[in-house]
């Protein structure tokens, strides 16, 4: 029996009340962040109504109530994880920083030029490049674990690739895209056989399993506040006490250092020795409602996000056109697939429409992507505030945008729409809804490009998928560009950016005011970031060519 009470669970999450796109939020992007608890909201906030003051440096009555505050989260994390002293944990500002700190501090003192420094094909960047930078500056060399075809690590090689050369391995406990669990407990075995080190990337395992350092006897482990329900700018190092150590810090400056002279400086004990600078106090602080908020609901929390995956993935083969990424199923709710004939961003950036947060794109694993031959991939990444109605929701929304698109009407002619056809088509568009589907259909009647065409001389760096743009200048310096991208949405965006381009000469177009057009269309704020960035890439490049 599962005696998870989903509604009060959900509750305490006031985000999840809002609504996008006049629709309630459905966030399925847990894998990327989970949303926040109002008790650290809380927290946070009393931190900073109550209690701020930087921390170990001064002795009042404030400093003395922060500092108590920040290291007894420390001591909870400890904890938490089961390590042996508060001396192990080390506050940073995520994953990322973790790792980086253990490839310069760590592997620029002990790897050298034909050292061996072994990573898995399915790690995220942030555990691939700090160790690239690393191998550059050592002369060591990188290998690569395999994995199966269901996205397993090869065991069958574990003890062929790990071998004496070997001086680290690096691997994620879950991948952030196939959701599997990953043999860490064998590879950790091997690594210590062969007199290695293992550094565990716990950020996707870490809101989703107890974890015990000791017990799992790896030598570092290292996950993120932000991905647990705590804030963001918060990461954990967790090292073994007798390696930190022997470790020199890696950045130098207030707090880390017990005495500064111009000629010598002496570092401070652990865990400060790799803590310089004024930390993220008021993050850590509130880390610590976050802690004890996954502790109280842990207990439940599994065998209900399990439910939730199984639900899921029997709905998602429902829908005939999705392909998984890899055979058999995930171990946490974490779902990666692909959708025939229809690019991953056309189907997020639909999906969006409806308030549903889905991820797409490559998922900062590059080489997991090039490994799998693919470009990227779609991920649902649930939790358990997530419910079963809106998994039946974002399947019916699914199913509807798959049709709808391959039903957008076919045109036959679109490539010459003037700026003005566009404005006038999206005043009478009603909401993003209908201006997102005027940009898919704009997309959906772009002539592609030939093959040819589409090279790297054409490829405009910036944009989120691959887009092309080719020109030609008639003898009056009139320019007339076409364009082309391998998703809907970016064509689309595309046909709007070159009505406001084409038949212009360089001086009308550098004259044209496209924040105003932009503005006129109510487009950019409706894009992410990367995706309103990738419209500016297209626009500056229409620029330069246009010079
Ligand atoms: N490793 C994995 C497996 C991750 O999923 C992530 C976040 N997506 C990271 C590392 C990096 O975490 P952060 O951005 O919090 O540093």
């Amino acid at each position: 029996m599962n005696s998870f009470d989903n509604a009060a669970f959900r509750e305490q999450f006031p985000i999840l009340k809002i609504k996008v796109n006049q629709q309630p939020l459905v966030y399925f992007d847990n894998g990327a962040t989970t949303q926040k608890p109002q008790c650290v909201i809380d927290k946070y906030q009393m931190f900073y109504s109550q209690e701020n003051a930087n921390v170990h440096r001064a002795s009042h009555t404030l400093s003395a109530l922060a500092t108590h505050s920040f290291e007894q989260t420390r001591k909870q994390v400890k904890n938490f994880i089961q390590a042996s002293s508060i001396k192990e944990i080390i506050w940073t500002k995520g994953t990322t920083e973790s790792i980086n700190i253990i490839a310069q501090s760590w592997g620029r003192d002990n790897l050298k030029a034909g050292d061996e420094i072994v990573l898995t094909q399915c790690e995220h960047h942030a555990n691939i490049v700090p160790w690239q930078i690393v191998a550059k500056q050592t002369g060591a060399i990188i290998k690569v674990l395999p994995l199966t075809a269901d996205g397993f690590i090869d065991q069958l090689v574990i003890n062929e690739m790990i071998t004496e050369k070997t001086k680290v391995v690096c691997c994620a406990h879950i991948s952030n895209v196939l959701g599997r669990i990953n043999p860490i407990e064998k590879i950790i075995a091997r690594a210590k056989q062969v007199n290695a080190i293992s550094v565990i990337d716990g950020a996707q395992a870490i809101a989703h399993q107890p974890i015990n350092v000791k017990e799992l006897g790896c030598d570092f482990y290292v996950f993120s506040a932000h991905k647990m329900y705590g804030p963001t700018g918060v990461g954990i190092l967790y090292g073994r006490e007798e390696l930190l150590n022997r470790m020199s810090p890696y950045q130098g400056g207030g707090e880390m250092i017990k005495t500064v002279s111009f000629a010598q400086t002496t570092f401070n004990d652990l865990p400060f020795k790799f803590e310089a600078g004024t930390p993220n106090i008021a993050g850590v602080v509130a880390f610590s409602a976050a802690i004890s908020f996954l502790q109280d609901w842990s207990s439940d929390i599994e065998n209900y996000e399990q439910k939730l995956l199984e639900y899921c993935l029997a709905k998602l083969t429902t829908i005939s056109q999705i392909k998984m990424i890899v055979e058999g199923e995930p171990d946490i709710p974490l779902i990666s697939f692909v959708i025939d004939d229809h690019h991953n961003h056309d189907i997020a950036t639909s999906l969006n429409v409806y308030g549903i947060a889905i991820r797409s794109g490559h998922h900062c694993a590059m080489p997991l992507m090039a490994y799998l031959k693919l470009t990227g991939c779609l991920r649902i990444s649930l939790s358990a505030y997530n419910t079963f109605e809106e998994i039946d929701y974002f399947i019916e929304c699914l199913d509807k945008i798959i049709n709808q698109e391959d039903s957008l009407p076919q045109l036959t002619e679109n490539n010459n729409q003037l700026s003005d056809d566009i404005v006038s088509l999206f005043s009478k568009a009603k909401g993003w809804d209908g201006k997102h589907r005027e940009i898919m259909m704009l997309g959906k009647n772009l002539n592609r490009l030939n093959k040819d065409r589409r090279n790297e001389k054409s490829l405009i760096s910036g944009c989120e998928s691959l887009a092309w743009l080719v020109f030609d200048k008639n003898n009056d310096g009139v320019y007339r560009f076409t364009a082309d991208s391998d998703a809907k949405v970016i064509r689309g965006l595309l046909v709007i950016v070159l009505a406001a381009f084409n038949d212009k000469i360089a001086k009308e177009i550098h004259a044209f005011d496209i924040e105003r057009y932009f503005e006129q269309l109510g487009l950019i704020q409706h894009l992410s970031p990367s995706r309103g960035n990738g419209v500016h890439a297209i626009v500056q490049r229409v620029r330069q060519i246009a010079r």
